[in-house]
């Protein structure tokens, strides 16, 4: 594992390299902050830093973003989370504008033309100093790299820097030094270096007002709009109207929901957090994603609530969501250390062999929500609604995807980013590696989810279903999860609900069977 190539460790040394030249190079007539998923002026690193650079030399700060339709492409950013990030921006640009600051928005098609771009504005604006939070999938650690380089070369300065982890990748080892795989002995240490640098969860103040003079020097800028969305990542008219009411969008948004989370249900999180039909999470996850709230306000403040004070100690319900927030980091450290899986491919190599079933039409009834599963269904439905689905359902659809239909998970991976409001690579790569059993600390191959155990426990009136699949409304709550079983089937039949694709027990051995080959021959 010591032999697989960080670009991480590209960036550090070039950070390094150039340590000496960045301190020593004098502040110019501006310093500039770029924004990528980092969406917020609270509590954010690299944007404090920017601030106090150009504070201490009395010039203005500016603050880039770069819309780039390529890059949203490769990243499969979904329609519904472009809206969000667009829409954030406009709120960004007005609280920038209030403290003199202008938030400058340029779209960039080529992802590749983007670091040239940026030296370009900076030339333009007279800026020497270039700030940004450090991003962790490889394409991004590989431009950070060589626009160090490139910035240093060119008599500037581009400091990146961690920001969205609570604790940065690569500081918490294993008793044998190693990266841990296995998420228990992973969160003791992670609460444990918390516990001693509480650092880690200072707040970061947003920056000071600009110098007056930055509104005549940088009048264009301040004229300047946020695009619309890039053609192929438009939403019709009506799914604007949706989304825009599900997704307040921005950073005050973020604060009220997690204000309100932690007053009203936060103490009883740890019992309802699994039940679909219970708002009984933070909905938090499109801005942790988006970066409209910092991972460290959400830990800092549920932590404030805690009499302990403590991160796994107190109130129960304090400590299971800190725990989840928690899967965020690990997930990226993952990324960091194994960054092959952003490459396609499965944590364990020993899993690159399972003979796949490419049934599209069973993968389109997946999709849409039309297998016969109620409990499948309901969540695929949901997740094509609001773009967003509830983490014991994100599990039971995988499973039931990689598992039942033993179908490619990158293919169910994929769908999911195209469609989620809070897609990210590392949480999403990992819970897909978890549910196929292809992942870092998996669910071993041979526990399958049984769907409809599945749904009896966690949805046992069928409020759920009820709610994303209207032909089964009428049906009672035993026969609702299993209609065709349970002998509703004609009333089923009657509203149009589907048969179910494949017969679970069937199936289960079919799996069982394909993992066991695909390991053995792999
Ligand atoms: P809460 O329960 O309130 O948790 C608070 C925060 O903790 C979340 O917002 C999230 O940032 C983090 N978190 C919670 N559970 C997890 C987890 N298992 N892994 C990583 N972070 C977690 N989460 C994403 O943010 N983006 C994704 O693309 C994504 N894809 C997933 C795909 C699969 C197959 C699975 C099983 C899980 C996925 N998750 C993903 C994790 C999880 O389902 C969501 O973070 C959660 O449902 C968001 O709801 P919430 O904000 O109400 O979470």
């Amino acid at each position: 594992a010591d032999e697989i190539p960080r670009p991480i460790e590209d960036l550090v040394a070039a950070l390094e390299q150039t340590a000496g030249a960045r301190k020593a190079l004098p502040v110019k007539d501006a310093v500039v902050h770029w924004f990528k998923m980092d969406l917020r002026c609270a509590d954010n690193r690299a944007l404090a830093l920017a601030g106090q650079k150009a504070k201490e030399a009395g010039v203005p700060l500016i603050c880039l973003y770069i819309v780039s339709p390529q890059d949203y492409e490769a990243h499969l950013r979904s329609p519904v989370r472009v809206d969000f990030m667009l829409r954030t921006l406009q709120v960004l640009q007005e609280d920038l504008a209030k403290l003199d600051i202008p938030l400058y928005v340029e779209t960039v098609e080529k992802r590749n033309k983007i670091p040239n771009r940026v030296l370009e504005l900076m030339e333009e604006w007279g800026a020497s100093h270039l700030f940004a939070n450090m991003e962790y999938e490889v394409d991004e650690l590989r431009r950070e790299a060589h626009m160090v380089h490139d910035l240093s070369e060119n008599g500037k300065a581009f400091e990146v820097v961690h920001d969205s982890c609570v604790v940065p990748p690569g500081q918490l080892r294993s008793g044998s030094g190693n990266q841990y795989a296995v998420y228990s002995p992973w969160f003791r240490s992670w609460v444990a270096h918390i516990h001693d640098n509480l650092d880690l969860l200072e707040l970061f103040e947003p920056p000071a007002k600009n110098p007056d003079s930055a509104r005549t020097k940088f009048k264009k800028l301040f004229d300047c709009q946020v695009p619309d969305a890039p053609k192929n990542k438009q939403l019709s008219q009506e799914e604007k109207k949706r989304f825009r009411a599900l997704w307040p969008c921005g950073e005050h948004a973020a604060m009220d929901r997690l204000n309100k989370f932690c007053e009203e249900k936060i103490g009883k999180y740890k019992d309802k957090r699994n039940i679909p039909a219970d708002d009984g999470t933070s909905s938090l996850s499109v801005h942790l994603s988006s970066g409209t709230i910092s991972a460290r306000t959400c830990v800092r403040t549920a932590r404030n609530r805690n009499k302990t004070k403590k991160l796994d100690g107190g109130i129960e319900g304090i400590q299971t969501w800190i725990s989840e927030v928690a899967w965020r980091d690990f997930y990226k450290h993952v990324l960091v250390h194994w960054p092959y899986v952003c490459m396609n491919k499965p944590f364990k190599p020993e899993y690159s062999n399972i003979s796949w079933s490419y049934d599209e039409d069973h993968f389109q009834r997946w999709c849409e929500g039309r297998t016969g599963f109620p409990i499948v269904d309901a969540a695929m439905r949901q997740l094509n609604h609001v773009g967003y689905m509830h983490n014991r359902c994100r599990m039971i659809v995988a499973s039931f995807l990689s598992k039942d239909l033993l179908i490619d998970w990158r293919k169910g991976e994929r769908y999911f980013m195209e469609h989620l409001v809070d897609g990210d690579f590392a949480s999403n790569n990992g819970g897909w590696g978890f549910s196929a059993s292809v992942g870092v600390d998996p669910q071993p191959y041979f526990r399958i989810f049984n769907p409809l155990l599945q749904s009896e426990k966690f949805d046992p009136s069928g409020e759920y279903i009820r709610k994303w699949v209207p032909e089964l409304r009428e049906l009672d709550d035993k026969e609702i999860h299993d209609p065709y079983g349970r002998g509703a089937g004609n009333k089923a039949k009657k509203k149009g609900y589907p048969e179910p694709v494949v017969e679970h027990k069937q199936v289960r051995e079919r799996a069982l069977s394909a993992y066991k080959e695909g390991i053995e021959s792999g």
